[in-house]
């Protein structure tokens, strides 16, 4: 099977590390390869831009290939999203001038937008728009007359502010998707669950705790998610240990509020997959 991965830009590290963390990828793809054979199972990488990797997914040349939503969605390319993989997070948003009089989509109506998006913005502003097609340094076109707003990448929001530009509407949010073709091979499926369970995994953690009787329906009020936290008898009498699977964005708060509750000993290690 091949796969199709981003040879640069913010998405190519990411997407190794998640080859590595799945236990495919060798330790380090030299810089300059195009193509890598994966440790463990029978799958080629093909290092390509991310730009076009919709095509070569559509095209057959590869069996499924990671880029970033707003990519897919602007080539309109005949793909089927397989998994989302939760890096690579932005939002194309349209912006103006911080001066400007516009504070809704609605205001952009008729006017001068500079993008590199313009697939998309022509789908998604209001009708009339006239796009001006840049590539790269789309912020600056509203200071060289060019423009009257942008619609662009946005993820901090601090290049819009550099360059003296406002947000008046998210378009699309995107992140890194893995695609493959409308009838995918089982094994680009297989992949895709593989991804998966690592993408769920690196947002829990296990938590281990010690914690007298008595305190366990206190605890496991605090212990949030689907599952039912497991109870086991301690050696010492009257002590039970609590084991349980937390959202990796709730351990700040639970923490203290479970040693509040009486737990003891308390770790908390990373989640390697899930699965089922
Ligand atoms: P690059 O190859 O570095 O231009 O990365 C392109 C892809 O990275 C975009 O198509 C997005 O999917 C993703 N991305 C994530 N955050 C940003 C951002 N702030 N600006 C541009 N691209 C971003």
């Amino acid at each position: 099977m091949r796969i199709a991965v981003p040879s640069k830009g913010r998405l190519r590290e990411p997407s190794i590390e998640l080859l590595q963390d799945a236990g495919l990828a060798p330790e380090t793809p030299g810089d300059r390869a195009l193509a890598f054979p994966c440790r463990n199972a029978p799958v080629e990488a093909l290092l390509v831009r991310a730009d076009d990797v919709p095509e070569y997914v559509q095209d057959g040349v590869v069996d499924c290939g990671i880029t970033g939503l707003d990519i897919v969605r602007e080539r309109g390319a005949a793909v089927r999203e397989l998994a989302r993989l939760g890096y690579g997070a932005c939002s194309l948003q349209a912006a103006v001038p911080a001066e400007s009089p516009v504070r809704s989509l609605e205001e952009l109506r008729g006017a001068r937008v500079a993008t590199s998006f313009p697939r998309l913005a022509g789908e998604l502003l209001p009708e009339p728009i006239e796009l001006v097609d840049v590539h790269g340094s789309v912020e600056l076109a509203p200071r060289l007359g060019l423009a009257d707003a942008i619609v662009d990448l946005v993820s901090s929001g601090s290049t819009l502010r550099t360059n003296g530009l406002r947000a008046v509407a998210t378009l699309l949010e995107s992140e890194a998707v893995l695609i493959g073709p409308p009838d995918p091979h089982a094994d680009a499926l297989h992949l895709a669950g593989v991804f998966r369970s690592v993408v769920d995994a690196r947002g829990a953690r296990y938590l281990m705790l010690n914690a007298p009787e008595d305190a366990i329906e206190a605890i496991c009020s605090l212990v949030p998610g689907s599952r039912a936290p497991s109870v086991l008898p301690l050696a010492e009498p009257g002590m039970v240990a609590v084991h349980s699977l937390v959202p990796a964005a709730d351990v700040w708060r639970l923490l203290p509020e479970l040693e509040a509750a009486g737990a003891s000993s308390i770790l908390l290690v990373p989640v390697e997959r899930m699965l089922g």
